[in-house]
C-alpha cells in the first residue's frame, strides 16, 4: 500500500494542533487518549495509508499506565496531595487508581492479579468510551472526525486510512505537544494551586517515569544472555551489571522483559539514549528467540508481568530504527564511537 501524501500528513498535524488548542475540556482524559493513540500506533507496525483496529482494553492499559504515576501525592511546596486531573471533582481514572494503590505496592504486581487487572480495565474502558473518546475530535463545537469514525462498536475503534502512519511519523510531535498542554491544564485546575506552588519540577513528576522496578529482570535477562553483555560481549561482573532499555525509553516508554537487556553499567551509560548499532540489533534479535524458548516455562504471573510477547518491541524498533534512517540520527556502536545507520535494520526487523 502507498504511504499518505505530503497534504494529508500536513492537514493531520494542523487537526491535532486545533485539538490541543480548543480550550473546552475539564479534564486531562483527552491528552492521555491522544499519547495513547500515538504510542499504540507505534505498536501496530503500520508503515502505510492502512486502516487500524484499536482495542479500547489496549487504550485503558495506556491509562492505567500514565495515570498510574500520577495518582500517587505530589508533595510541592505547600502540602503533599494527589493533583486534580479535572477542574470538577478528580477525574474517575484517578480515583480508581488511588484506591488501588492503597492496597497494593507497584504496578507490575497489579498487573499479575489476572482477575484485579481486568476488572480494572473494564472500568476504565468505559470511562475511556464515555468521555474523551466522544470528545477528541470536537474543536469548537464541531465534530471532526479525522482520526476514527464515532461509531457503535463497544470494544475499540478503528483509526483511519493514514492516522497510524501519521501518529508514528510524527509520534515525538504530537506526544510532546499533547504532554504540553496536559501540564498547563494541571496547572490551571485551582485545586492544584497549593500542592504545585512555584518551585517542584511538575515535569518530572507527571512524565518520567520511575525505572527501578526493571531491576528485577536481571536474573532472568542474564540467564538467557549467557552471562554476557548483550553490546561488548565481555562477562558480566555482579557489582557492574545493569537492565537497559534496548530501544531507549526516552524514545518510546516500553518496559516489556524483550526490551530489556543485561549490559555492563559503563556500556549503558556510553550508549546513553542513542540507539543500538544494527551489529547489537542483532544480537538483540537472537537474544529475543533465546528468551521466548526459556519462557515457555514461566508461570503465568512472570508472563503477565513481563509482557513476554517479543513482536511489540519488535515492531517498536521498527519504528524506532526508520525515524533514525528517515532524519539521519547516528547510532551507538561502542565507547564514545557512533556510526551512521546502514538500511540492514530492515531486513533484521521484518517478521
Ligand atoms: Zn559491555
Amino acid at each position: 500500500m502507498p504511504i499518505p501524501s505530503a497534504t494529508s500528513q500536513l492537514e493531520f498535524l494542523q487537526n491535532v494542533q486545533a485539538v490541543l488548542e480548543d480550550g473546552q475540556f475539564v479534564a486531562t482524559y483527552k491528552f492521555a487518549l491522544l499519547v495513547a493513540l500515538a504510542d499504540l500506533a507505534v505498536e501496530s507496525g503500520i508503515e502505510d495509508d492502512a486502516a487500524c483496529r484499536v482495542a479500547l482494553f489496549d487504550i485503558a492499559e495506556k491509562f492505567v499506565d500514565y495515570y498510574w504515576q500520577q495518582s500517587a501525592p505530589y508533595s510541592g511546596a505547600l502540602r503533599a496531595e494527589v493533583l486534580s486531573q479535572n477542574s470538577g471533582a478528580q477525574a474517575s481514572v484517578v480515583n480508581l487508581l488511588i484506591s488501588e494503590r492503597q492496597r497494593i505496592g507497584t504496578l507490575a504486581q497489579l498487573r499479575s492479579d489476572h482477575r484485579r487487572w481486568s476488572r480494572l480495565l473494564s472500568r476504565v474502558a468505559r470511562t475511556v468510551r464515555e468521555m474523551p473518546l466522544h470528545r477528541l475530535q470536537v474543536v469548537a463545537g464541531q465534530l471532526r472526525q479525522f482520526m476514527y469514525a464515532h461509531d457503535d462498536d463497544p470494544n475499540g475503534i478503528v483509526l483511519l486510512p493514514g492516522v497510524a502512519f501519521h501518529l508514528r511519523r510524527f509520534h515525538p510531535l504530537v506526544t510532546g505537544l499533547a504532554r504540553d498542554r496536559w501540564m498547563a491544564q494541571i496547572r490551571r485546575i485551582p485545586a492544584n494551586l497549593y500542592a504545585i506552588g512555584q518551585t517542584q519540577d511538575l515535569e518530572t513528576f507527571l512524565f518520567a517515569a520511575d525505572r527501578l522496578p526493571i531491576a528485577r529482570h536481571m536474573p532472568k535477562l542474564r540467564a538467557c544472555q549467557g552471562g554476557y553483555c548483550l553490546y561488548c560481549g565481555g562477562r558480566l561482573g555482579d557489582g557492574d551489571a545493569q537492565v537497559d532499555h534496548f530501544v531507549p525509553w526516552s524514545l518510546h516508554r516500553f518496559d516489556g522483559l524483550p526490551n530489556l537487556v543485561a549490559a555492563h553499567a559503563h556500556c549503558n551509560r556510553d550508549k546513553r539514549d542513542l540507539l543500538a548499532a544494527e551489529v547489537h540489533l542483532e544480537r538483540w534479535m537472537e537474544r529475543n528467540e533465546a528468551l521466548c524458548r526459556t519462557s515457555s516455562t514461566s508461570t503465568a504471573e512472570d508472563v503477565a508481568d513481563a509482557q513476554l510477547d517479543a513482536g511489540p518491541a519488535r515492531r517498536i524498533a521498527a519504528w524506532a530504527y526508520g525515524r533514525a534512517f528517515d532524519i539521519r540520527t547516528s547510532v551507538w556502536l561502542k565507547g564514545r564511537q557512533t556510526e551512521v545507520l546502514g538500511g540492514r535494520f530492515r531486513s533484521l526487523l521484518s517478521a
